[in-house]
């Protein structure tokens, strides 16, 4: 992905999974995705890449449809703006400004510590009555 860094540390699991913010541009090299191992790195690290807008398909040609259930699905889990280094260029924040922001550090990117609930907000499909985020 281009310009892939690293927007934070991840700990916790499942729906209790947080994200620490590293605060500085940190570019995801391949020496540093290998120094996770044996983890993969998605397990230990959040990471931001550049909006790929068109090719991705959250985006629906104005907006980021991810960024738009973020804020409608998930609960805030901070009071203040996390001390994030890419807000002056991160699409989320622009389209859906702090409240994006505040429900921003329980998104990770591991696929395997996501809840079901969580699943559900990142592949826009109804949420189950019975999932927790
Ligand atoms: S939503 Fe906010 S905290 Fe999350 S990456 Fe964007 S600017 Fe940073």
């Amino acid at each position: 992905m281009p310009e892939l860094q690293v927007l934070g540390v991840v700990s916790g699991s499942g729906g209790d999974a947080r994200v620490a913010y590293v605060n500085a541009h940190v570019p995801a090299t391949d020496e540093l995705l290998a120094s996770t191992a044996p983890l993969p790195p998605a397990q230990v690290l959040r990471l931001a890449a550049k909006c790929e807008e068109k090719r991705c398909t959250h985006f629906d040609g104005v907006d980021c449809r991810l960024a738009s259930r973020i804020v409608a699905s998930l609960a805030p889990v901070a009071e203040k703006l996390p001390p994030c280094a890419i807000r002056p260029t991160c699409r989320w924040h622009m389209q859906e400004g702090a409240a994006a922001c505040y429900r921003c550090p329980q998104i990770v990117t591991n696929e395997a510590e996501r809840s079901e609930h969580m699943a559900a907000v990142a592949l826009g499909e109804p949420i189950p009555a019975s999932a927790s985020p």
